[in-house]
């Protein structure tokens, strides 16, 4: 997945650039800037890629994912679900606002279950926030569905899934908001970044205003301009918005090669039987970031995991007990464990997960393992790969 492995002249060319003039900020300085709009440029390719009307690009993924539910009206004590298996972004961006993180289960496509969610819906559900981990997207038809029916807002988090589709159509646009991370490991990076992209006039507006404190963005004069509401700063700055053009216009490329070696590895993983692959929703297309799939057993899923580091292979995750990437290691929101008081819409409404049953994620997470896609691997080093996790997993499972 990470861009940065490609990291090259293109990249170089583009914070020359910036640079050159020394206008790093993206607003202003017309005349200094030597005609270069790395961020507005960004956003432009970003829109066109995404087929999608309005971009808006941020600091991080996570100022991206606060910004977007903000710029829909999100706020203190409404409930947004999201999943169980996600990064911790997901709920950092929702207490942020002073909202409620509600976790619903995930299924065999490692992402939201739609019954989870309808059962997870309340009176005070503003929001449905799919995450599309490792590459691969939530059943978004039936998402879709859903939300209509209950009035919901759905928002797409596609930070690890850029470049994957749905029947034809890019993640991200395809719920009310979409975003990415092209922070130092994403499929593209802008060493730190994220974008916002919506094809709603009045989300793209309050989006813009409320990520540089309010501005309203009219006219040519920063200090004349008008505050229409409440703001905050999660600008980009115009050199990580250079990195990320650059490596935008490489998306494809990047694609390709790590569709290249997903699929040499996992041809050769489809001769083991007792190997089951992450279920991909029917119309989708993943970005091929990361390969994962299930073992018989939570028992012979950590050996595996175990037998793979041994035999050589690096990069292998097993999300059931990673700290940053599933709901049982996190003890700092189940505790609210937070530096000064949380707000009380957070701390009355939020669920006690210490007791929660989410048997059905326990169920397929205990037996996956996802391992990242390189891009800078030759197919001769990807071949040599693939023979190690076949002996590394048959060994496991006495083949
Ligand atoms: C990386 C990531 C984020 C956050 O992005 P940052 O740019 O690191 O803030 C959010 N959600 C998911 C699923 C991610 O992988």
């Amino acid at each position: 997945m990470p861009g940065f492995e490609l990291f090259g002249d293109k990249e170089r060319k583009e914070v020359q650039d910036v640079l050159d003039s020394g206008v790093l900020m993206r607003y202003g300085f017309d005349g200094m800037r030597n005609g270069h709009w790395k961020t507005k440029q960004l956003e432009a390719a970003l829109a066109e890629r995404m087929q999608s009307r309005h971009v808006h690009v941020v600091s991080s993924g996570t100022a991206a994912l606060t910004v977007a539910l903000a710029s829909a009206g999100v706020g203190a004590g409404d409930e947004v679900i999201m999943p169980t298996f996600t990064f911790v972004a997901s709920f950092e961006s929702i207490l942020a606002l002073g909202a409620v993180p509600i976790l619903a289960d995930i299924d065999e496509t490692l992402t939201l279950s739609p019954p989870a969610v309808e059962k997870a819906i309340g009176p005070k559900t503003k929001a449905v926030m799919p995450v599309h981990m490792c590459g691969s997207m939530a059943d978004l038809d039936t998402l879709k569905i859903i939300c209509d029916r209950h009035g919901l807002l759905l928002l797409e988090d596609a930070c690890q899934a850029i470049g994957g589709s749905y029947k034809g159509k890019p993640l991200g646009s395809i719920g009310d908001l979409g975003c990415f991370s092209f922070d130092y490991v994403k499929t593209i990076t802008c060493g730190e970044g994220g974008a916002v992209i919506t094809n709603n006039e009045t989300y793209y507006q309050n989006a813009h205003a409320y990520s540089d404190h309010g501005h309203d963005h009219i006219g040519n004069d920063r200090g004349a301009e008008q505050h229409p509401f409440l703001g905050y700063n999660f600008r980009i700055s115009e050199m990580n918005a250079a990195v990320g053009l650059a490596q935008l216009s490489r998306l494809d490329e990047f694609l390709s090669l790590q569709k290249r070696n997903y699929t040499i590895l996992r041809d050769a993983l489809s001769n083991i039987p007792e190997i089951v692959f992450r279920s991909v929703p029917e119309g989708g297309e993943e970005n091929y970031s990361f390969l994962s799939f299930f073992l018989p057993s939570e028992e012979l899923a950590q050996k595996a995991h175990k037998a793979l580091g041994e035999n050589g292979v690096d990069a292998c995750f097993y999300w059931y007990n990673n700290n940053w990437h599933y709901y049982k290691k996190w003890e700092h929101l189940t505790n609210l464990k937070s530096l000064g008081k949380l707000p009380k819409e957070v701390r009355d409404a939020l669920p006690d997960y210490a007791k929660a049953n989410f048997s059905e994620s326990d169920h397929w997470m205990g037996r996956t393992i996802s391992c990242l896609i390189k891009l800078g691997w030759t197919e001769e080093e990807v071949g040599e790969r693939a023979k190690r996790m076949v002996e590394a997993i048959k060994m496991t499972i006495g083949r």
